[in-house]
């Protein structure tokens, strides 16, 4: 990266009402067949033109031609049926109706190449694509094959490896890995968690992130970071195994949160994409406010490895508010860029 604290969202930015409701996650699409490929494409160029104008850095497809950050990719997979439903925990904390394994699974044709192509044909600014990790995608399934969350998250890799490799010469510059499930079984990513996401990331030259968080800004995430107390310290568990694993950037939720600062320290060494925008509330934060969360962070990564971020994806926020949060990130950016340079 040229600039200095580049800036970037997690993910994704809530869709127009004519591609799909607004404010939900999961949310139908609102057209079916060519209109709806051809809405998906124009509500991509939309989000590009709004991160462009925030003066967003490492821009993205805002997620406009996924229904869902784990689900979209999951059905396009073979071995795993829609039909035959059934009700899990996800990340121990809501109930949610998922799709079943029933067979091998395997992916026949690219899942987000295309799009990618088109994302590369928009834009000569750096491009950041998100995948979801091999243990949030168990998370996310009823596993009657396997039997085994490992093995399965195993599977997993091996495909995300084979779709990373084409996205990668797509000309995506950085694959984001989506692991929100490293910050609740903490056993399982250091057996692992970490393993199967170092075997997505096998042979890759472009750059790769992991993204972990708290959540989306919906009710379930919202009630069970009231209950874990006044400091949240689940980073610290995966953090010193992430240090020594070839991932170049963790993605991590800082604004708001409870995440003691100094736990970044156990990451030195790796570009941290620190998160200075909460996605919870519709509050918009002030430059100033975003500032202060960086020069914090500022103590424990050296300054050409912060890379500024959204605490997670905003789909399910008002157009309204994701523009003035990415205003704002980019505000703050700035001030501290400033700092640095004066
Ligand atoms: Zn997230």
């Amino acid at each position: 990266m040229d600039i200095l604290l580049p800036t970037s969202t997690a993910g994704s930015l809530p869709k127009p009402s004519w591609l799909a409701e607004p404010e939900k996650i999961w949310s139908p699409w609102a057209l079916e067949g060519e209109q709806l490929i051809e809405a998906k494409q124009d509500a991509l160029r939309l989000s590009l033109q709004e991160q462009r104008h925030a003066g967003i850095d490492i821009v993205s497809d805002g997620e406009q031609t996924r229904q869902h950050f784990v689900t979209t990719f999951i059905e396009h997979l073979d071995g795993v049926d829609f039909e035959q439903r059934k009700t899990v925990k996800i990340r121990n904390r809501y109930d949610a109706s998922v799709p079943s394994v029933v067979g091998a699974v395997s992916r026949q044709r690219p899942v987000f190449v295309e799009d990618a192509k088109f994302l590369r044909q928009q834009t000569d600014q750096p491009i950041k694509w998100a995948l979801p990790g091999p243990m949030t995608m168990i998370d996310t399934l009823y596993d009657g094959h396997y039997k085994s969350r490992e093995k399965l998250a195993w599977e997993f890799a091996k495909i995300l490896n084979q779709e990373a490799k084409e996205l990668e010469a797509a000309g995506v510059d950085i694959i984001q890995f989506d692991e929100p499930a490293f910050n609740v079984f903490f056993d399982d990513v250091n057996d692992w968690g970490i393993a199967t996401l170092e075997r997505a990331i096998e042979g890759l030259k472009c750059e790769t992130a992991v993204h972990i968080c708290y959540g989306y800004g919906i009710e379930a995430n919202n009630n069970w970071k009231k209950t874990l107390g006044s400091e949240w310290r689940q980073y610290e568990k995966a953090f010193p195994k992430l240090q020594q694993s070839k991932i170049d950037i963790v993605s991590l939720e800082c604004q708001n949160s409870r995440v003691p600062m100094d736990l970044i320290e156990l990451i030195r060494g790796k570009k941290v994409m620190i998160g200075a925008i909460d996605v919870a509330t519709n509050n918009i934060e002030t430059p100033e406010a975003v500032a202060d969360t960086l020069r914090k962070a500022l103590q424990f990564v050296d300054a050409d490895k912060l890379y500024p971020a959204t605490n997670c994806g905003m789909a399910p926020l008002s157009r309204q508010v994701a523009r003035g949060k990415l205003a704002a990130l980019s505000a703050g950016a700035k001030i501290v860029r400033q700092e640095l340079a004066g």
